[in-house]
């Protein structure tokens, strides 16, 4: 086996997380997770990134339990979903989110959606917290107002932000009030969730032949200069190894400037503010029937 990936940030409380992931959305199909989580730890990622609502979880314990990897070397995030958002039913969320990854504790346990209820969310994840069941608490999709109405409650602040991040869509205003209240950046969809052009832009094309590498990691090296966890996901083993082949080179200053002419402003996923979709998501499916 190759060296483990453990290059990490550590979190406001301590905790380290690795700066690299397997992010595992849209991974349906039980065997292709499995063999994908199996090569991932294989080639020495250390750090899963799944959510109830993707539907995988026990999928992931299953590929982590054939893997033979011993449960303290992992670094697992999962996050609760909208409508299982409120104080109670939010442990709830997590005891069962627990079961199906077959283990008695998380890492990291997100809000996945600033839905209604977040304030609520955010009490039993800090309680939570308290009580030693996760490692590390945060947030996700949180715009500045949502952390701001956070740190009026007077409990503690998120550890991390994980959001819709890459060159077309930087962040860049949230990434500094991040950076300014002690949250880790944490990028979903960092390679622009195969939605992009971003592959082919002259500006990454270019920097992909000055360094032998491909574009994705080019892409995922300019996540890392920025302090940035990722989560890239892949079925694919050639693919989650070449994501994994990121630490030995980096941009230099000028290089991040260029890569500023990718942004565009324009984001790929839903947008955090949605009230409707927000509220619509909330709604438990026994009580749409
Ligand atoms: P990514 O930006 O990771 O892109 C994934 C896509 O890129 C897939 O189509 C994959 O194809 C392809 N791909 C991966 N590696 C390469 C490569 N080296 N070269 C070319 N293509 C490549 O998007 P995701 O949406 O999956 O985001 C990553 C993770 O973030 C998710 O898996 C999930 O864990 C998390 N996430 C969180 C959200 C949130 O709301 N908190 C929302 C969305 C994602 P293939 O698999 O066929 O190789």
């Amino acid at each position: 086996m190759v060296q483990p990936l453990t290059e990490s940030i550590a979190l406001y409380n301590g905790v380290e997380i690795p700066k690299l992931g397997l992010g595992v959305f849209l991974m349906k199909d039980e065997d292709e997770l499995v063999e994908a989580v199996k090569a991932a730890v294989e080639i020495g990622y250390r750090h899963f990134d799944t959510a109830k609502i993707y539907g995988n979880e026990e999928y992931l314990a299953r590929g982590l339990k054939e893997s033979g990897i011993s449960r303290e070397e992992i670094f697992l995030t999962s996050k609760v979903w909208n409508y299982d958002q409120g104080y109670e039913q939010t442990k709830l969320a997590f005891q069962e989110t627990l079961d199906r990854l077959d283990t008695d504790y998380l890492d990291l346990y997100l809000i996945h959606w600033a839905a209604p209820k977040y304030v609520e969310t955010w009490r039993a994840l800090v309680e939570l917290y308290e009580e030693g069941r996760v490692k590390a608490i945060g947030v996700s999709n949180f715009q500045i107002h949502h952390l701001e109405e956070l740190k009026k409650q007077e409990l503690m602040q998120p550890m991390i932000n994980q959001i819709e991040t890459h060159p077309e869509f930087p962040q860049n205003e949230l990434h500094e009030y991040m950076e300014e209240n002690g949250i880790i950046h944490e990028a979903w969809g960092p390679l622009g969730q195969g939605k992009t052009d971003l592959f082919n832009q002259p500006v990454i094309v270019e920097l992909a032949a000055k360094y032998s590498k491909s574009p994705a990691q080019i892409i995922l090296r300019w996540h890392l200069e920025r302090g940035e966890v990722i989560i890239p996901k892949s079925v694919h083993a050639n693919r989650i190894k070449e994501n994994s082949e990121v630490f030995d080179f980096s941009l230099t200053a000028e290089e991040m400037e260029q890569m500023k002419s990718l942004d565009t402003g324009v984001r790929y996923g839903s947008d955090p503010d949605d009230q409707e979709r927000l509220e619509q998501s909330s709604i438990r499916p026994e009580e749409t029937k």
